[in-house]
């Protein structure tokens, strides 16, 4: 089990493929996905959650690493969750230039989960085609 504390909200076991997510942020997930174009920072959160786990069910164990993977990944999760293409290329990248953000001003726990390299053309740039911070 990986992120016993990761916003307490959900754990990925690579092993198994499985994917547990708390309940309450199950609940914020559908919220999300009944109104994208309002998104709060808790639902962009919890697409992000969505993510990261997914990141973590294909082998990876470095959370900072996991996190930016997840980032540039969740502008196509949203539209794999049925959100609208303009709607979700802004969520993802409003939940990278905010709550990502402050996580590394924030440092702590929280830091663990950033890395100044996850940005367009820094080390942790996979260079995805449809990166949430690829430019159309
Ligand atoms: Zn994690």
């Amino acid at each position: 089990m990986i992120d016993p504390e990761m916003l307490a909200a959900g754990h990925a076991n690579p092993r198994t493929g499985k994917i547990v997510i708390q309940k309450p942020w199950c609940g914020t997930l559908m919220s999300y996905l009944r109104h994208p174009s309002r998104a709060t920072d808790e639902e962009l959160e919890s697409l992000d959650m969505f993510t990261h786990e997914s990141m973590h069910v294909r082998g990876e164990l470095n959370e900072a690493i996991t996190e930016c993977e997840a980032v540039q990944r969740n502008y196509r999760a949203a539209k794999l969750l049925g959100v609208a293409d303009g709607t979700a290329k802004r969520n993802a990248l409003e939940y990278y230039n905010g709550v990502y953000q402050e996580r590394g001003e924030i440092g702590g726990l929280q830091g663990a989960y950033y890395s100044k390299e996850c940005a367009p053309g820094k080390a942790m740039d996979e260079h995805l085609a449809d990166s949430t911070w690829a430019m159309p």
